[in-house]
């Protein structure tokens, strides 16, 4: 027997038309490529994405075509989400921050037919075009006729402008209801190893994540929030901040292009932010910012981090020193993204302010809609005793199953478990705790040995700014540990005392075998500490250091 309830869709449209509804007059404040700020609402939203629906209709758009974006926050960047995934095309997201020749492979990829520019990306659009014109026939700048940038484009390709467009189309249109489990979303994984892999997200998938980010427990958004997502819309759907505001009401200020501290300051005490999510780059530098000029932070009540490891700075700094806190959650792209979130317990109700300072590190415990367990080399699972760690997988309804262009199920293992290629541990309350990238680990004599914890403790030395723990071959362990250490502006790192921090915090067998000083460390296109180029340079560079460090035997 069914249950007698309404067959009602889970439709992304459903979000932006309950928030034109019920929160019409709610505002999206966003702060323009061009500069000005541009301040509407979720009525004109709704309204202005049909209006574009009646624009991508013209263009020839058909359902499941993909049109893409190179755009940062922006009111238009959020119409472009909601149309395109509303009238059942696929909303193409892709990170400008990518080498060009990946962006060209994945546009290809993805067979796009339209892409969506911030003029801020007219270079790379214009150095691109040629070799995208096997499957795009349209690049809309988004802006105003006044301001269109002239960019030569191949045969067959036309240049055309945002406001153009929609001054000459009406918003008569409806939104259409079909199977909630239709591709709405895709994104492309940065490829940190081999070439991108696109995630495919469905209407389904991406309206239960914004319920699951939703709950108290996690992202919480109240209809009294003014939410500052710095995480990029070009990049895991902004945390799903786009689709869970809406959801909730809350206001939206979109912070375009400049992420500096003081740009970030400027702009939450003007539009009277009340909660913002980054990586910890941008925490840091907006710790910097208030440091150095002595600004507070008048109506911010909590920041979001996730992405990479957050620095215990961060947490004491905003903690001690703003009254804001520090939330840790963590999430990848092919989970859409967030899978946990580190929000207390009963258990944690006693803790003194350094240990939940220190509980505030771990990435936290499984949002409603993510299971997740930890296993060995063998398969097996290891109990969650917050001590051992393994390979971290995951399952739910919002994880995906495979990537876009293979078989539905080829990204999972025999039992539908994903990999996620993170190495944890679990601890009894069940909150994760990454200690490490499977491919960073270091295997010495059969034992593993955290990178992360290694690069964390290194950070704390005075005159580290950022720090790279790789393994190297080592003919007796297999692997060691080699420490990279890039001094802070100004300063200069004495090696020797950057092995003493390590004092009492680790087994000595965990000790670095060598501490490099080095000018710069290279990063990822979203920012992450780029392994891959470091292990390729270091792999052989304790073989070729004779005399280097010996240590004593594991355990
Ligand atoms: P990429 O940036 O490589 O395209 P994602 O943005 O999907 O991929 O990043 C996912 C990865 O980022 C995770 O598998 C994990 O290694 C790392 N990550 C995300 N959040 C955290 C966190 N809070 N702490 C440590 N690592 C994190």
């Amino acid at each position: 027997m069914l249950g007698l309830m309404q067959p009602k869709k889970l439709l992304i449209s459903s979000l932006i038309t309950h928030a034109a509804r019920h929160h019409g007059t709610t505002e999206v404040v966003s702060k323009t490529v061009e500069g000005s700020v541009h301040r509407y609402t979720y009525a004109d939203v709704e309204r202005r994405s049909r209006q574009l629906a009646r624009v991508l209709l013209g263009l020839g758009v058909k359902a499941q075509d993909r049109v893409a974006t190179l755009a940062w926050n922006g009111h238009r960047h959020l119409e472009i989400y909601y149309t395109v995934s509303g009238m059942e095309a696929i909303c193409h997201t892709i990170n400008p921050r990518l080498h060009p020749d990946d962006i060209t492979y994945i546009i290809d990829h993805a067979q796009d037919c339209v892409v969506f520019v911030d003029t801020s990306f007219a270079p790379l659009i214009a150095e691109i075009a040629p070799r995208i014109a096997g499957s795009v026939r349209a690049v809309v700048m988004m802006t105003e006729p006044a301001l269109m940038p002239d960019i030569p484009m191949p045969a067959g390709m036309r240049l055309l402008c945002y406001e153009d467009l929609m001054a000459g189309a009406d918003e008569d249109y409806a939104w259409p209801e079909f199977d909630e489990n239709t591709a709405s979303g895709l994104c492309y994984t940065s490829g940190t190893t081999g070439r991108p892999k696109g995630v495919l997200y469905s209407h389904r998938s991406t309206l239960l994540h914004a319920f699951a980010v939703n709950m108290a427990g996690a992202l919480g958004f109240k209809a009294t929030d003014r939410i500052l997502p710095v995480v990029p819309m070009f990049h895991v759907n902004a945390w799903g901040i786009p689709h869970a505001a809406p959801m909730a009401g809350a206001a939206l200020v979109m912070p375009g292009r400049h992420l500096d501290g003081k740009s970030l300051a400027e702009l939450m005490n003007q539009e009277r932010v009340t909660m913002s999510a980054g990586v910890p780059t941008v925490w840091m530098g907006l710790l910097q910012h208030l440091r150095a000029s002595g600004e507070r932070l008048a109506t911010v009540e909590r920041i979001m981090t996730g992405g990479s490891a957050c620095p215990p700075l961060l947490i004491e700094a905003f903690g001690d020193e703003y009254g804001i806190e520090v939330q840790h959650g963590w999430g990848m792209t092919e989970l859409s993204p967030v899978g946990t979130y580190n929000s207390p317990k009963p258990a944690q109700a006693g803790l003194t302010r350094e240990q939940r300072y220190q509980h505030t590190l771990k990435q936290g415990r499984a949002l409603y809609g993510v299971d997740m367990k930890i296993v060995n080399d063998a398969g097996e699972e290891l109990p969650w005793d917050g001590v051992q760690f393994g390979d971290l997988k995951v399952r739910g309804p919002f994880v995906a199953s495979a990537y876009f262009g293979e078989p539905a199920g080829s990204a999972l293992d025999a039992e539908g478990w994903f990999a996620t290629g993170d190495v944890a541990t679990i601890d009894p309350d069940g909150f994760m705790e990454i200690t490490d990238r499977s491919k960073d680990v270091i295997k010495s004599g059969g034992e593993w040995i955290s990178s992360i914890t290694l690069e964390n403790i290194a950070v704390s030395h005075p005159d580290v700014a950022e720090a790279a723990v790789v393994a190297a071959l080592h003919p007796k362990w297999d692997e060691r540990p080699v420490l990279l250490v890039m001094p802070k502006p100004g300063r200069t790192i004495d090696p020797a005392s950057v092995l003493e921090v390590y004092e009492g915090k680790v087994a000595k067998w965990w000790l670095p075998d060598a501490v490099l000083v080095v000018d710069e460390l290279p990063h990822t296109a979203t920012g992450k500490l780029q392994k891959t180029t470091l292990r390729t340079k270091y792999r052989h560079y304790l073989d070729q250091q004779p005399g280097q460090q010996t240590v004593p035997a594991p355990g």
